[in-house]
């Protein structure tokens, strides 16, 4: 990048176009790829200096800018960047996908076509236990001895319903219904265009590691393997100010707060009054969301909890 920006200056991202068409593996059977995009880094620096204007000596460089614009929530210059990507994406992942609104969509019709022959499985060691915690999402393993059973069961399913939709089909039953019956885990494909802003905001939410397994696999190859290529200067600015940054309420800096102090009796009595340590009749601790977030936001810095 330079200082001088022209307004009319186009740019492109020679490690991106390097790779425009590869598809990179996801799930079993699933891929992303880039067809196309438009702008890179500089983009986002040309918009910026329409706002600023030239040689403003506060942002008088590319990097500091773009940093100071991701971390002041300065949005609309990383709207000038966009990509199109091709997905081939299980339907139940998908349908967690679709909920990113911001995003143009043309999905393969099931209806106009015969769907594709390909549903996700799931190896014995791959089957996930219930989370205690979280009520929405997974934690451990089932062992690979029980889990041969869900997968053989697995694989019986998706031969049956396969099955039945293609004598359906072999019948004459319109393509819109004979599909009615087929499990979520049967793979789509789908061109996905969205501005950089907005797709930023989509690996946020599904990078975290409580987005599900699935979804999170697509968002970080797509974050890995395509931004970090395509914008590099806003990749490092969105994994040190956004992915990798903590934001703390009121109450947990009231308790950081008297951490810092060397207090953690202090610490304590806050996280009382708050109630988060309430217990049952038997003595055993209430399990409190805000309470397990904020220790795993003390974890993350290696804090002592002193609760626990
Ligand atoms: C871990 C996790 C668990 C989830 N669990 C559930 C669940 O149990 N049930 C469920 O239904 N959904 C669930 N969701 C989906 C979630 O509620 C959002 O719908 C999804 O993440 C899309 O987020 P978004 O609306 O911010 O993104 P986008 O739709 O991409 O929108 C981006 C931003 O644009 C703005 N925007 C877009 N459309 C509007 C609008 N119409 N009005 C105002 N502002 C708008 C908002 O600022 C929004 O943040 C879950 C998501 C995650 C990550």
């Amino acid at each position: 990048m330079t200082d001088q920006h022209d307004y009319f200056e186009r740019f492109n991202s020679p490690a991106l176009d390097e790779i425009l068409g590869r598809p990179f593996p996801v799930l079993d059977d699933g891929f992303v790829r880039v067809v196309d995009y438009m702008g890179n880094d500089s983009s986002i620096v040309q918009a910026a200096r329409v706002s600023y204007g030239k040689g403003t000596k506060k942002v008088s460089r590319d990097r500091e800018l773009i940093r100071y614009l991701l971390r002041h929530q300065h949005t609309s210059p990383f709207e000038m960047c966009s990509i199109k990507l091709h997905i081939r994406v299980p339907m139940d992942c998908w349908r967690q996908w679709i909920r990113h609104r911001t995003a143009s969509v043309n999905e393969y019709s099931t209806r106009y076509s015969i769907a594709i022959n390909a549903a996700q499985k799931t190896a014995p060691d791959a089957w996930r236990g219930q989370s205690e915690t979280n009520h929405q999402g997974s934690a451990g393993f089932i062992s690979p001895e029980e889990g041969r059973l869900f997968s053989l069961r697995e694989e019986e399913l998706h031969k049956l319903t396969r099955d039945i939709y293609n004598e359906r089909i072999e019948g004459g039953v319109a393509r819109e219904q004979a599909r009615k019956d087929l499990p979520l885990c049967t793979y789509t494909e789908a061109y996905w265009k969205i501005d950089l802003h907005n797709l930023l905001h989509f690996l946020k939410l599904r990078m975290e590691t409580n987005a599900q397994k699935e979804i999170r696999d697509y968002a970080i190859t797509i974050g890995h393997e395509i931004v970090s290529r395509w914008v590099p200067v806003t990749w490092e600015a969105f994994n040190d100010y956004i992915m990798n940054s903590q934001r703390f309420s009121r109450l947990e800096m009231e308790i950081l707060q008297c951490l810092l102090k060397g207090l953690p009796d202090a610490a304590q009595k806050k996280a009382e009054e708050f109630g988060w340590l309430d217990r049952d009749k038997t003595g055993v601790l209430f399990k409190r969301q805000e309470r397990f977030e904020f220790e795993e936001k003390l974890k993350t810095m290696d804090v002592q909890v002193p609760w626990l």
